[in-house]
């Protein structure tokens, strides 16, 4: 059965839409009651009015209206952003068109293209302190997490990709029809909507845009409504960086409103999607209008596998705690059923659950903090259902199980065991700190319960018998294997998933397929 959980919008969360004239936030006096310092510069920027890029220039959406977002840590609200719909995500549309027809974009040569996407790494990493706070502010993780990963993964898939501008490149095919001479073009796709999830908000920017770009499309790009800044930011860098105006408009609002009309709209000639496998399937069903190309990164439930004869036991503890705990869980490739041979069952959970109890939890913004909040209400009371529900269905908790303290979205770093494959908590995706614990004892029994899923997004092997690790790697069905590691990513690696976990690639020069169609040019001699 399928746990259906509301997506309450507007009242059942607190959330409010304002009038423009409302004003806006600040997460000054959030951060202050809290001892906590943001950089002014920072909070003279959350203090400016949010509006869309279009066209190269900021706009308000066309209702005037804003919504509120929030920091996660103690529910303030740190801004307000445009509530955008239809008409901003049309007149969106209409500039990327423009941009993409006539604009300077496709005059420029693919050396002047590369340069720019480099500069837009560069500023990425000039601004990279001020990125992650602002990131860790929004979303809530660690303010030091997001500066050693988020802000420079970002950077580094611009500084990818930007090699690859020059490298796009056709074929000359022997056809074996006399006096013919023919080739292969690799054309960019056109205008592409970009639909981006919350978990690594500028991160997932970046791996949208830095491949669009690469290949020479323009974009309308809707962040998540619960953290539409640091793509706001971004806009700011892009057009710091000389991206012309058109090519690339950011929109924000929510996903019902904007992201709908985007997903439906007949002038987009394709779609890039991150978020949940349910929502992915309203994307490809809103595509079929006009038959746009659809790629898609959606949700995971990912088998991590210990072996007893791991070696170093104490660092595949550490390497299963980090595969679920990383970012909240709150990423689609979580390590969040961890399958242990039967003999070290009890030392690996119970060395999970130690490194659990320990994560010491607070703002983003406290340097102490080791995990923040949840990003939202909502979510908090997504992953609290399936803790409920999971003690319903007789698992044994070995450590967390509730919300932490009564502010802010906090979450405890759970540990289950005891659990049957018909679970709600080990099938679908909860997204959140929480790792169910399975002991297997033949590989043959393991490698069906391990694809036993409708996910195949990563999975994880620890153990030192080499052979073993390739077997098995090659018998999981997902898009991502890692093993002895997790949770290692690069801008040259692809990613993405096997079955409900996704259609196409981010990263790597495969993702650049997804962003450039192939023209067959036959010259007759
Ligand atoms: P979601 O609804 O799939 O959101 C992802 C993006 O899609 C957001 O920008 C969202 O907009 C937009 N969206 C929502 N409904 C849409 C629609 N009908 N048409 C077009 N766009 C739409 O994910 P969520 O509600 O934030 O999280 C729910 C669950 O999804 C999580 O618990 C987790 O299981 C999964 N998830 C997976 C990933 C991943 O990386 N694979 C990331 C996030 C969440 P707004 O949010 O702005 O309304
Ligand atoms: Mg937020």
């Amino acid at each position: 059965m399928k746990t259906t959980i509301s997506r309450p919008r507007v009242a059942a969360s607190g959330r409010k839409i304002s009038p423009a004239q409302n004003g806006h936030g600040n997460g000054e006096s959030s951060a202050s009651r809290a001892g906590l310092k943001i950089n002014p510069r920072l909070v003279e920027w959350l203090k400016k009015p949010k509006q869309n890029l279009i066209d190269g220039k900021w706009t308000p959406a066309a209702s005037g209206k804003l919504f509120d977002v929030f920091n996660p840590a103690d529910a303030s609200v740190i801004a307000r952003a445009p509530d955008s719909d239809k008409e901003d995500i049309n007149r969106a549309v209409a500039a990327a068109r423009r941009a993409f027809e006539s604009g300077p974009w496709r005059a420029m040569t693919t050396s002047e293209r590369g340069k720019l996407i480099w500069r837009i790494g560069d500023l990425i990493l000039q601004n990279a302190d001020e990125l992650a706070e602002l990131e860790s502010l929004d979303n809530g993780k660690p303010r030091a997490v997001a500066r050693v990963a988020d802000i420079p993964l970002a950077a580094d898939l611009f500084h990818y990709m930007a090699g690859w501008a020059t490298k796009i490149e056709g074929n000359t095919i022997p056809i074996s029809v006399p006096n013919f001479h023919a080739f292969t073009l690799r054309e960019p796709v056109g205008v592409i909507g970009q639909i981006i999830p919350w978990n690594f908000p500028l991160l997932m920017a970046a791996w949208k845009l830095g491949p669009a770009l690469t290949a020479g499309n323009c974009v309308v790009l809707k962040p998540a409504e619960q953290t539409p800044l640091s793509a706001l930011r971004l806009g700011e860098l892009l057009l710091e960086a000389g991206v012309p105006g058109g090519v690339v408009n950011i929109v924000t609002g929510f996903g019902e409103t904007a992201g709908a009309a985007l997903a439906a709209h007949d002038d987009v000639d394709k779609i890039a999607f991150t978020g949940s496998t349910e929502v992915g399937k309203i994307i490809v069903r809103a595509s079929a209008g006009n038959l746009k190309k659809v790629s898609l990164e959606l949700g995971g439930k990912s088998p991590n596998i210990i072996f007893k004869d791991v070696g170093d036991l104490n660092a595949a503890i550490n390497g299963a705690a980090n595969a679920i705990f990383f970012n909240h869980g709150q990423c689609c490739c979580a390590g969040s059923r961890l399958m242990i041979e039967r003999e070290i069952f009890d030392d690996v959970v119970e060395g999970v659950a130690t490194q659990a109890r320990k994560i010491k939890l607070g703002p983003g913004l406290d340097a102490t903090t080791q995990m923040g909040p949840l990003v939202s209400e909502e979510q908090l009371s997504r992953v609290s259902n399936y803790l409920h529900q999971g003690k319903q269905e007789g698992a044994c908790y070995v450590t967390g199980g509730k919300r932490a303290g009564e502010s802010g979205y906090f979450v405890q770093p759970t540990v289950i065991k005891d659990v049957k494959p018909g679970m709600s908590i080990v099938r679908e995706e909860i997204f959140g700190p929480v790792v169910v614990a399975e002991p297997f004892t033949k590989v043959e029994e393991l490698i069906p319960r391990a694809n036993q899923t409708q996910y195949g997004l990563a999975a994880g092997v620890w153990t030192r018998d080499i052979s073993k690790a390739h077997r098995i790697a090659a018998a999981l069905k997902a898009g991502t294997v890692w093993i002895n590691c997790y949770n290692v990513f690069d801008s040259a690696l692809p990613f993405g998933g096997y079955k409900q976990s996704g259609w196409g690639r981010e990263m790597g020069h495969e993702v650049l397929e997804h962003y450039t169609q192939t023209k067959a040019v036959v010259v007759g001699l």
